[in-house]
């Protein structure tokens, strides 16, 4: 009979299995499905073929890639791979830090070496055979050398100091651990676009010209402070295109992928410019922050007590307690309540898309080009325009494109617009 903790996990595992499986099966179906009047436009006949098998190929992809996944976890679980590592750091004779650094670091590297085909594989046959991949092999191991190294000079010494405050800081232990996480983390978003964005891309201020003018003078009718409009390279790995703010105070900047300039015009433009800003101006990455900080307390005290539950280590056959088994195991127990966290904050952001769409089209003034907008880049990116409302519910951070174009047609019923 296996240890109440283990069921508890395997019970949980299988559930997360089932909802997932059923929620891709109902997703599927519009495989048979005629496209919706309203979005008949986007796709014709060939290419809307194309979208259902681009969204085959993945949904099987993402059946094998996660089944492997799992196997492995449950051989490695079982076949006592936990007590096993944990002997093996020991014999290095360091402290308690150190022991846990490599335990976890030898983790890390597992899963990152297990899951290097699954990304090549992705990559390099089915977003290559359906014509998104740009990726070069150079560019590919470039990636993987400067991301290893990057999760290293970063990971380890947040690790460090994790293990360190539970290690010797008592009962408080979780407190100081979130404060200094907390500073990390602002650290890290403060420093990313000037520091660690362009170890892996370029970012060339945009041109003075049309394009420009026109987002500076939208930014001024908002009373939106912008200095920085960046071109971005997205074409060396994509087809895909996006747009996105990032940073904060003096380091936010507004960037722009190539590929997005490339396909659609000033209106349109302005158009997904004016809802990134509404993220900004409705406070929704300010509020994103503060529930993420929360979070991370929560998470931090309630490892402050699984830390030295000794029915934890028994489910991993772990003889000796330690503070960095205790991380481990306690993550893989708080994973399922992560999936319940993540449908509502899933759930969260797809209301503050639809405040975000709001505020362009009342900014500007004209629906339209966010529509167009809309159209193209889903169109361009191969999205399934009729995802199963389940399957929203569990995977979309965006409602789905009918959704947005209804509303955003139902404002301008409304007389918003002359
Ligand atoms: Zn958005």
């Amino acid at each position: 009979m296996p240890h109440p903790i283990s069921l508890i996990i395997l019970v949980a595992l299988f559930i997360d299995v089932l909802v997932h499986t059923l929620a891709d099966f109902l997703n599927l179906r519009v495989l048979r499905h005629e496209l919706p009047p309203a979005l008949k436009d986007i796709y014709d006949k060939e290419h809307y073929r194309k979208s259902q098998d681009y969204l085959w190929f993945n949904t099987r992809f993402e059946w094998i890639s996660s089944g492997f996944n799992l196997l492995i976890f449950l051989l490695f679980w079982f076949g006592k791979g936990f007590p096993f590592l944990d002997q093996w750091v020991h014999s290095f004779h360091q402290g308690p830090v150190v022991t846990g650094i490599l335990f976890i670091g030898v983790l890390a590297a597992l899963k990152a070496l297990l899951s290097l085909p699954f990304k090549v594989y992705g990559m390099f046959v089915i977003e290559e055979r359906f014509g998104f991949n740009r990726t070069t092999w150079r560019v590919f191991l470039l990636d993987l050398v400067k991301g290893t190294f990057l999760g290293i000079a970063l990971g380890a010494p947040l690790v460090a100091g994790m293990l360190a405050f539970f290690q010797y800081a008592g009962g408080s232990a979780w407190f100081y651990c979130w404060v200094a996480v907390t500073l990390f983390m602002l650290g890290v978003t403060y420093v990313a676009p000037t520091w660690i964005m362009p170890l892996f891309n370029k970012f060339i201020p945009l041109d003075p010209g049309e394009l420009r003018s026109a987002i500076l003078s939208y930014a001024r009718s908002i009373h939106f402070p912008v200095e920085n409009i960046y071109v971005m390279d997205g074409s060396k790995r994509s087809g895909k295109s996006n747009a996105f703010f990032t940073g904060f105070g003096k380091h936010r900047r507004i960037v722009l992928f190539d590929t997005l300039i490339e396909q659609h015009s000033v209106p349109e433009l302005v158009a997904v410019l004016a809802h990134e800003m509404g993220h900004y101006k409705r406070k929704h990455i300010l509020k994103t922050m503060i529930l993420g900080i929360l979070q991370t307390g929560i998470l931090l005290f309630l490892f402050s007590i699984f830390v030295s539950y000794q029915g934890l280590f028994d489910a991993f056959f772990m003889s000796q307690k330690s503070v960095y088994g205790g991380l481990v195991f306690f993550a893989i127990l708080y994973s399922p309540l992560d999936v319940v966290m993540g449908l509502f904050l899933k759930a969260w952001s797809r209301r503050n898309e639809r405040e975000a769409d709001r505020f362009a089209v009342e900014t500007t003034k004209d629906p339209k080009p966010l529509i167009s907008a809309l159209k193209i880049l889903s169109a361009h990116n191969l999205s399934n325009l009729v995802p199963h409302p389940f399957y929203v519910f569990l995977h979309y951070s965006h409602p789905p494109l009918l959704e947005r174009i209804t509303a955003l047609d139902r404002l301008q019923e409304k007389g918003a617009f002359p």
